[in-house]
């Protein structure tokens, strides 16, 4: 199982999951972001044509999730997964594509890949993250997030490759020219996680088999990779998990899941 980005941030956020069993290969795409010509180019540069694309999960609602997911998936002809509380946000955009309803603890399974969603606090109507797993490899996915909970941290044990938000460094984003309800909406229980958050989820979680790590959904404005990184070594230390940070132009090339 490999998986790649599009980007990652709140400009647009895009991840591929590809899963090879013989001589098949299922490719979803979590999230969609970016407008049809700007997903489009981006996956031509991770080498995807969108009729390869078996599906695409959403997450939530907000725009830089699920802002280009309709038009890639009725140009291309793409079933769309997401849950009740979501799909009511967005049901006027969806005429003339196949949506199915997924929901916390019943898994999905997209040809080779099992896909399993699981509830977070956000600000969203019925936020969820997801897991995927070919069989062997297990892959964990959580941004947008405002605190952790027994549940996540749950669902994230055991992961082979893990993609953790890292949203802001704290103290930035106190300092920073954002409005007060902004600063408050992105630093509360219902808002995105801070790189020290991050940080202890990444120490409390159940790391025996994690290999890969990427810190994704990074502000631009409100962190910086260095930041990032210090605070990833603060828990990784000098332990072999090979840590990469994703870029909101560029995300990230194909990563293998496992070793
Ligand atoms: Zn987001
Ligand atoms: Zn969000």
């Amino acid at each position: 199982m490999r998986f790649a980005s599009l980007g990652s941030g709140s400009e647009g956020n895009a991840l591929l999951i590809s899963a090879t069993s013989g001589i098949t290969e299922t490719t979803v795409m979590l999230d969609c972001g970016f407008g049809l010509r700007e997903a489009e180019s981006r996956l031509s540069h991770l080498h995807i044509d969108p009729k390869q694309l078996s599906g695409i999960i959403v997450t939530h609602e907000h725009q830089d999730h699920v802002g280009g997911v309709f038009r890639l998936a009725r140009r291309h002809k793409i079933p769309v997964w997401m849950t009740h509380g979501t799909f009511e946000s967005v049901r006027d955009d969806a005429a003339g594509v196949a949506v199915h309803i997924c929901r916390d603890g019943e898994p999905v399974v997209i040809g080779d890949l099992e896909i399993q969603p699981y509830t977070v606090p956000h600000d969203a109507r019925e936020p969820v993250q997801y897991t995927a797993t070919d069989g062997i490899r297990k892959l964990g996915v959580l941004t947008d997030v405002g605190h952790s909970t027994p549940h996540l941290m749950k669902a994230l044990g055991g992961c082979d490759a893990l993609v953790l938000e890292f949203n802001h460094d704290t103290e930035m984003l106190s300092q920073s020219v954002y409005p007060p309800w902004l600063k408050a909406r992105i630093g509360g229980q219902l808002g995105h996680l801070s790189n020290q958050q991050s940080a202890d989820i990444l120490q409390s979680v159940d790391r025996s088999r994690l290999k890969r790590l990427i810190a994704g959904h990074l502000s631009q404005k409100n962190n910086s990779p260095d930041k990032v990184r210090l605070a990833i070594d603060e828990v990784l230390g000098d332990s072999a998990v090979e840590v990469v940070i994703a870029d909101q132009a560029a995300g990230f090339a194909w990563l293998e899941s496992g070793a």
